[in-house]
């Protein structure tokens, strides 16, 4: 008889857990504590006086108003999906409106993703480290994970295509400013992925949250923008690979909940329909908002957090530089919210974790829970998107302070 207070659960949700990291980071919500924790925009940006106005001028307007408050179709608002088609063919992809579906911010376009293409056992790749909320959502379908090691230009080749020889079923890559590394993968490494990618047929799925928030060097074109490119080459093999996956969460607000992907029409048409089982559609409300908010003050939005965003990401590498350790190294992302830190091998970065809220009130995310195999330990996660310049020094100064007194005990022992 299954026993209500312990159900029999599929397997991938049985093997869902709170992780100890988790249960650590709780204890942070407190003003003395200066967190490097949250991956997540500062509300401090977020465009309040325009979302007033844009929801203000919804209500105002009835017949605009019952659309924007009845069920709509699974494909997503069209004037949204069209404003996407131009934000993306402004970067040299080749979409359509038809080609693009509207998803419940881009974590449900990864639960879509992972529907579509995993059965249990299906090799399934990785950057390692990765993004932690796709690690989660694959791992619900029982992928076997092949995790492919980074060096400062992206995935390494060498490995990437011993792992495409086992024929996965796709490849999971943040190629700008990684969340949780920073890495950007490099023009050259991402035009030799791509040819991989086609020489063995691998999907390449690229998540791309964070294209907009860049403080130096020009943008690097796409997965989905090389292999426009190469499709309007002759003698190409007309397979579209990339699947662009977007979101409106860093820009905008995440409230919204509005994200994207643009990929194969075969694939968008039975991504429309996993949308249509799993939730209908995403709110119609928030999609003609969003509509009207990405016309008028995307570019704005991005100009802002560009320049505040770059000045607490410099501010943090001045810290680091100024106060850390010599044998600890570093990551110098060109945008996103993220630094990645790498401790000798004699730290446990959860067990700093502890220790640091403990005694000198500053969090960060030990690395180990962004690897889907093989976790380093001696890893973590710095974001700078939250807090004033001068927090972020002084927290900086504090977890140096600490990491020298440990790595001195450790010499001694
Ligand atoms: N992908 C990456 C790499 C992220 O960092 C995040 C948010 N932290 C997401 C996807 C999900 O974003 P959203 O669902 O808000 O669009």
């Amino acid at each position: 008889m299954p026993n209500p207070a312990s159900p029999s659960f599929a397997q991938g949700v049985a093997e869902l857990r709170a992780s100890e990291i988790r249960e650590l980071l709780k204890l942070i919500d407190r003003p003395e504590i200066i967190s490097f924790a949250g991956g997540i925009p500062d509300p401090a940006f977020f465009p309040l006086d325009a979302i007033d106005n844009a929801y203000k001028a919804l209500l105002a307007d009835p017949a605009k108003a019952r659309e924007a408050f009845q069920y709509s179709i699974s494909e997503g608002y069209l004037p949204l999906r069209q404003w996407i088609t131009g934000y993306l063919q402004a970067n040299e992809i080749d979409a359509a409106p038809e080609r693009v579906l509207i998803t419940s911010g881009a974590q449900q376009a990864l639960d879509f993703l992972g529907r579509a293409f995993i059965e249990p056992g299906d090799a399934v790749v990785m950057s390692a480290p990765s993004y932690l909320g796709a690690i989660q959502v694959f791992g619900t379908f029982r992928p076997r994970f092949i995790s492919v090691p980074m060096d400062t230009d992206g995935v390494v080749l060498t490995e990437l295509e011993a792992a495409f020889r086992q024929k996965p079923k796709f490849c999971y890559l943040t190629p700008d400013f990684c969340n949780p590394s920073g890495v950007t993968t490099s023009l050259k490494r991402r035009k030799a992925i791509l040819a991989l990618a086609h020489r063995y047929g691998v999907a390449i799925i690229e998540d791309c949250p964070y294209e907009e928030l860049r403080y130096e060097n020009p943008r690097i074109a796409s997965f989905s923008a090389l292999e426009a490119d190469y499709l309007r080459q002759p003698g190409n093999d007309g397979r579209r690979l990339a699947i662009y996956v977007g979101s409106l969460s860093k820009v905008l607000t995440p409230a919204l909940r509005i994200g994207w992907i643009c990929g194969d029409a075969t694939l968008i048409n039975k991504l429309v329909l996993l949308k249509q089982a799993s939730d209908l559609h995403s709110s119609t409300a928030n999609q003609i908002i969003a509509d009207g908010l990405a016309r008028t003050c995307h570019a704005s939005q991005v100009a802002k957090l560009r320049k505040a965003y770059k000045e607490r990401r410099d501010a943090m590498l001045a810290a680091l530089e100024k106060s850390f350790p010599k044998d600890v190294t570093w990551t110098r992302p060109d945008g996103g919210m993220f630094i990645w830190l790498e401790f000798p091998e004699s730290i446990d970065a959860t067990e700093l974790l502890a220790e640091a809220i403990r005694d000198i009130q500053v969090a960060f995310v030990p690395g180990a829970a962004f690897y889907a195999n093989d976790q380093k330990r001696n890893t973590a996660r710095l974001s700078f998107s939250l807090g004033e310049p001068e927090r972020i020094r002084e927290g900086i100064e504090r977890l140096a302070a600490l990491l020298h007194n440990k790595l001195r005990a450790n010499r001694a022992a």
